[in-house]
């Protein structure tokens, strides 16, 4: 694991940091692919987890959701929004179902349905960071915040890695795995407004350089 800021930390990913699982004191946040299992499992092996929070039900992101809350007796928490998706009542990837990308990620990545323990709402407190609704990637999307040193884990509201060439560089999220940009833009406005010290995303190393990020959100389309 590598420590990012005080008491949070990313798992490790070879070669480079693609599909983000971050630890906030004794809470994992996001358990990746399916296929991420042995990764999960190794590097939290001998910590104390407390609870398992989502900062989305997506399948690159709830991949090992079910294993760790069976293998580790912890709760699973997500936003209300993403509970019917997490447990298996609709689909977890709402936009372009039909397209054969999405087709594929749910057949390699996604994760099975689990039950969720704990609903998190705007304002919540998870790991000394606050939950702060931010759709339209997913409905349940949330920004986790930590007022003290303004870090932000925020899902995929924004990523800092380019899927063609896999070099780091913020971006909006694809569209074909967005519901409604125009609302995740919003959210990413909302993001800037919180005024961010370091931005942890879920794909892409973390973005330190706050004032590149001020230029992509001044660039983006009304
Ligand atoms: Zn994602």
């Amino acid at each position: 694991m590598k420590l990012l800021a005080p008491g949070v930390w990313r798992l490790k990913e070879v070669p480079a940091p693609s599909i983000n699982i971050y630890v906030a004191e004794d809470v994992l946040i996001d358990a990746g692919r399916r296929w991420d299992r042995r990764r999960v499992f190794a590097e939290t092996e001998g910590r104390d987890l407390s609870m398992l929070a989502l900062t989305h039900a997506h399948p690159d992101h709830q991949g090992v959701a079910k294993y760790v809350r069976e293998a580790r007796g912890i709760p699973l928490a997500c936003h209300a929004d993403d509970v019917d998706a997490m447990e298996g009542r609709r689909p977890m990837q709402e936009a372009a179902a039909r397209h054969p990308v999405n087709r594929a990620i749910k057949r390699i990545w996604q994760g099975p349905p689990c039950k969720v323990d704990r609903v998190l709402g705007e304002g919540d407190e998870v790991a000394g960071f606050r939950v702060i609704h931010a759709p339209g990637h997913a409905r349940g999307e949330v920004i986790f915040f930590r007022e003290s040193d303004r870090v932000a884990i925020c899902g995929d509201v924004i990523r800092n890695m380019s899927y063609a060439t896999a070099l780091p560089g913020i971006k909006e999220p694809p569209a074909i795995f967005t519901y409604d940009p125009a609302e995740n833009r919003r959210s990413i406005r909302r993001l800037a407004d919180l005024n961010p010290s370091l931005i942890l995303p879920g794909h892409g190393p973390a973005v330190t350089d706050i004032a590149a990020f001020e230029r992509f959100v001044a660039a983006l389309p009304a």
